[in-house]
């Protein structure tokens, strides 16, 4: 709904995003031709803010001009597990360890994370690993025990359009992962992140799972045709899941190196330390070596398109 005048003119950034402009001034992109007619969300746009956010999780900078590299387990299984995970993780060269305490699945029978317990392991796993952690958070009990341990929320593909969820875990002032919902549109998704903004926390990093679509070869179809075009329209940080956006271990790689070769400012990897014996993911999950082996992959293409990333683990 576009906002009406009076809430335009009490806007304290001021931004005309609608049809007062003359059309000469209108860019020609379709995508922001249809925004300008439909000013839903401005403060995720580049137009209200130039220059690239960066997000800071606890000292790693998101968004700059090093590339992000976020790993671990789908789900936090046992302290053995994560600080194995952690361990490789770091020594493989992520900047972030993600892992699942509270997990959605599909199956209401499926393991469903371990809670506050993960949450514990996952402070442990910081400790020794020297990662800030990164982990989802599925409603408001949930936030405010992320809250309390983790460096960064994760709000999960089947959470982006809830609303009250998206206000709750802004108001912690930790920064936010927002992942696409499956079947979300740009528009839709530039609102989810619009919401966290709104609610007085700009430190939001977007990031692409995969969509549905007709091809069923793969559990889900990663769009990177929206990596560069929420680089054009916004300011926020672009990253994207190739495990979830594939489902398959063997295509992880591939979609990881073309995710950063299409401009994404990092990925989002599963890695667990014996995939076979996953409870959660395995069949999309890295190896540590296959985890490694992908990321000094990732360091060699990072200067031909203007990026970086020292693999500082080694
Ligand atoms: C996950 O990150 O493990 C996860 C459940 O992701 P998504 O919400 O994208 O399915
Ligand atoms: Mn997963």
């Amino acid at each position: 709904m576009p906002r009406d005048s009076k809430s335009r003119t009490s806007d304290p950034q001021n931004i005309s995003l609608t049809n007062e402009s003359s059309s000469s001034e209108r860019p020609s992109h379709f995508v922001e031709n249809a925004l300008w007619d439909q000013p839903s969300y401005y403060r995720v746009l580049r137009r209200s803010h130039p220059a690239n956010t960066i997000v800071g999780v606890r000292g790693v900078a998101v968004g700059g001009t090093e590339l992000t590299i976020m790993a671990g387990p789908c789900a936090v299984e046992s302290p053995q597990q994560l600080i194995a995970a952690a361990e490789h993780a770091a020594a493989g060269g992520a900047h972030l360890l993600r892992g699942g305490a509270f997990k959605l699945r599909t199956s209401p029978y499926s393991f469903s994370g371990l809670g506050e317990a993960a949450l514990k392991l996952l402070s442990e796993a910081r400790r020794v690993s020297g990662l800030p952690i990164v982990t989802e958070v599925v409603d408001e009990e949930s936030v405010l025990l992320a809250a309390a341990h983790a460096d960064m929320l994760q709000i999960g593909t089947r959470n982006m359009h809830n609303y009250v969820l998206l206000k709750q875990a802004a108001a912690t002032g930790k920064p936010i992962l927002l992942k696409r919902g499956m079947a979300a549109t740009l528009e839709e998704f530039l609102n989810a992140a619009e919401y966290i903004m709104a609610a007085g926390n700009d430190q939001v990093v977007l990031c692409e799972r995969g969509i549905r679509t007709f091809s069923d070869f793969t559990r889900n179809t990663l769009d990177l045709n929206i990596v560069p075009a929420l680089k054009q329209l916004s300011h926020l940080p672009v990253i994207t899941d190739p495990s979830h956006g594939t489902g398959r271990r063997d295509l992880v790689a591939p979609m990881a190196r073309a995710s950063i070769a299409a401009g994404a400012d990092g990925v989002l990897l599963e890695m667990h330390p014996d995939p076979e014996k996953a409870l959660s993911d395995g069949y999309q999950s890295l190896d540590p070596d296959e985890f490694t082996e992908l990321v000094s992959d990732l360091a060699r293409l990072a200067p031909i398109v203007g990026r970086t990333l020292s693999v500082r683990g080694k």
